[in-house]
């Protein structure tokens, strides 16, 4: 592999399991000093000796970063220990799916707490980082990407308040972009369509029952596929910059 990020340091947030997980393998394979964020410590851990066993370097942030405080901690505690930040992956999610009739609005929250929110705040407390770096760091630029999803571009029965987030994540990033790419900070959204982890699982039963029945993709993209469009991303030369990446299976129309 070769080491198109070394020296570089990137944030990592969701990387306690599905496309975050693979993500920060995937930077540290690239060079990268890779800092993963997420709210379960002993998934962490693994991922860290996991990628030291490998030969790349970790370092693991406990944070819901849904909350400000930890958020803002989160990039401050990695700018602490590795002196510069180059790369943001907004990666942390959650989908709950559901008719909008008689949601449960504690839900929406949450989702929204996560999904908009926390990608919010980890920008906001990174972005000067990031325009530092794109001027003195290792490369001369610094790279956020943001997931989105299919359900960023696309609204179905169902989905409607992760449609919400994720339509917003869409058009953030693109005003996000026009303000810093010209001081080389790459801003781009990457948009999965399914993909084989765990978030599902948050869903009720009833929910994965149908999802399992009505929607299953036969031959859904794994996390490693998503980690290496992530990597495409933040790995093109300076005066490149990919706006938007949309990644679908073969089997889903
Ligand atoms: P997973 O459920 O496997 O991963 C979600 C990650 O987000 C976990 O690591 C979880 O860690 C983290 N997370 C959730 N809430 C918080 C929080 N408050 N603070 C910190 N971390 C948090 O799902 P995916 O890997 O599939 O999801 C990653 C992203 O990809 C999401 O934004 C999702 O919307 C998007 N996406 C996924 C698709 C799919 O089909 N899987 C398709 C399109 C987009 P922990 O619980 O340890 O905090």
């Amino acid at each position: 592999m070769t080491s198109k990020l070394a020296g570089t340091v990137a944030i990592v947030t969701g990387a306690s399991s599905g496309i975050g997980h693979a993500t920060a393998r995937a930077l540290a394979e690239h060079g990268a000093f890779v800092a993963v964020v997420a709210r379960r410590r002993d998934r962490l851990a693994t991922l860290v000796a996991e990628i030291e066993a490998a030969g790349g370097t970790a370092h693991a942030v406990v944070a819901d970063i849904a909350d400000r405080t930890q958020a803002e901690r989160a990039v401050a505690e990695v700018v602490e220990r590795f002196g510069h930040l180059d790369i943001l992956v907004n990666n942390a999610g959650l989908m709950l799916l559901g008719p909008v009739l008689d949601a449960d609005v504690g839900e929406w929250e949450r989702m929204i707490a996560i999904n908009q929110n926390g990608l919010l705040y980890m920008t906001h407390a990174a972005l000067p980082h990031l325009l530092k770096a794109a001027t003195d760091g290792p490369r001369e630029v610094a790279d956020i990407v943001n997931i989105s999803s299919q359900a960023g571009r696309e609204a179905s029965a169902n989905f409607g308040v992760y449609n919400m987030t994720k339509f917003g994540v869409n058009g953030f990033t693109e005003a996000l972009r026009q303000e810093v790419t010209q001081k080389h900070v790459r801003v781009g959204v990457l948009e999965p369509g399914a993909v084989d982890t765990e978030l599902i699982s948050h869903n009720n039963e009833n929910i994965r029952e149908e999802l399992a029945s009505s929607d299953a993709i036969p031959e859904p993209l794994q996390s490693a596929d998503i980690a290496e469009s992530i990597a495409f991303m933040v790995t093109r030369p300076r005066r490149s910059s990919i706006a938007e990446l949309w990644a679908m299976p073969t089997s889903q129309a």
